[in-house]
């Protein structure tokens, strides 16, 4: 079994949804696909975090830019008889969660800082949850499943951490009878191991979500889709000749996310690398380029 992770870009219009549809459709069953949030949305939906807070309520405006690119999505991907379903849910969250939680940050100056970044930490999971809605639906044997109700973190040195054990339990529950279908994850996204709240794995983190589950179900690879071709000897803006480095050590690639390569989130390494899984990336706009592999040696 494989897991494939799909970035924001790979995400993020209907144009690269359908190449995502086609490539995990060439894939055998089951599979599980990880999703971030359309390309730029948690971005977005921080801002407005910020704007709603000066009182600013055009974020409001934003947010039905964003509603009319979800639903468009849906039109262009969803198969028919799933439409009605993701469009609805898609509006739920919107209006039933998000509108009311800005709505709460514009109104209540006297928010406590704590109570803030717990509402902020709430409206950004929504990026995951409505791309991950979209993918369901696009797939005949698409199986919603839902992070929040496996990855677990636990407060460190004033950010937060995997609590890998309560979240190895609960990954192992979840999945347990992994039906043929394409299983579909919301990255990134995850609960406080005491509180539930709400948190996630950093900016990035839906390849570390990706390197859990691999880690975790013991999948056979891990591929990370993205909208480059794989590591690259150099910069290619600023080194034209830059070439595709087609395979590396896990040391090697370590160094690289480490030094800033932005190919994959620095934390994914360690959790494919001590179960020996090899670590795919691969372009959803060239899916023919053969990619970087990362393996032991
Ligand atoms: N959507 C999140 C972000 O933009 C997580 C991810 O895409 O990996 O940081
Ligand atoms: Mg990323």
């Amino acid at each position: 079994m494989k897991v494939m992770k799909f970035g924001g870009t790979s995400v993020g219009s209907v144009e690269s949804l359908l190449n995502l549809r086609d490539i995990v459709n060439a894939e055998s069953k089951p599979v599980i696909v990880v999703v971030s949030a359309m390309g730029g949305f948690t971005n977005q939906l921080l801002a407005m975090c910020e704007q709603a807070q000066q009182r600013d309520i055009s974020c409001l405006d934003t947010l039905e830019e964003a509603r009319k690119r979800h639903h468009d999505a849906v039109d262009g991907v969803v198969i028919p008889a799933m439409r009605d379903q993701v469009h609805a849910t898609i509006d739920r969250f919107i209006d039933e969660s998000l509108k009311p939680y800005y709505l709460a940050l514009a109104t209540n100056p006297h928010m406590p800082v704590d109570e803030i970044e717990r509402v902020c930490d709430a409206i950004v999971a929504h990026g995951e949850i409505l791309s991950s809605a979209i993918v369901t639906g696009m797939f005949e044997d698409g199986v919603p499943h839902l992070s929040l109700n496996f990855m677990r973190t636990t407060p460190d040195a004033g950010g937060r951490v995997l609590d890998w054990e309560e979240t190895e339990h609960l990954v192992k529950a979840d999945f347990a009878s992994l039906d043929e279908g394409v299983h579909v994850v919301q990255g990134f996204i995850s609960r406080d191991k005491e509180s539930g709240a709400v948190t996630n794995l950093g900016r990035g983190g839906s390849d570390y979500t990706g390197a859990i589950l691999a880690s975790l179900l013991d999948a056979d690879s891990l591929e990370i889709w993205t909208d480059v071709d794989g590591f690259m000897t150099a910069d290619p803006r600023t080194h034209p000749d830059a070439t595709v480095i087609p395979q590396m050590t896990y040391a090697q690639a370590q160094e690289m996310c480490d030094a800033g390569a932005k190919v994959i989130y620095p934390p994914t390494i360690a959790p494919v690398a001590m179960k020996h899984i090899p670590v795919w990336v691969k372009n959803t706009f060239n899916p023919s380029a053969p990619g970087t592999v990362i393996v032991d040696e």
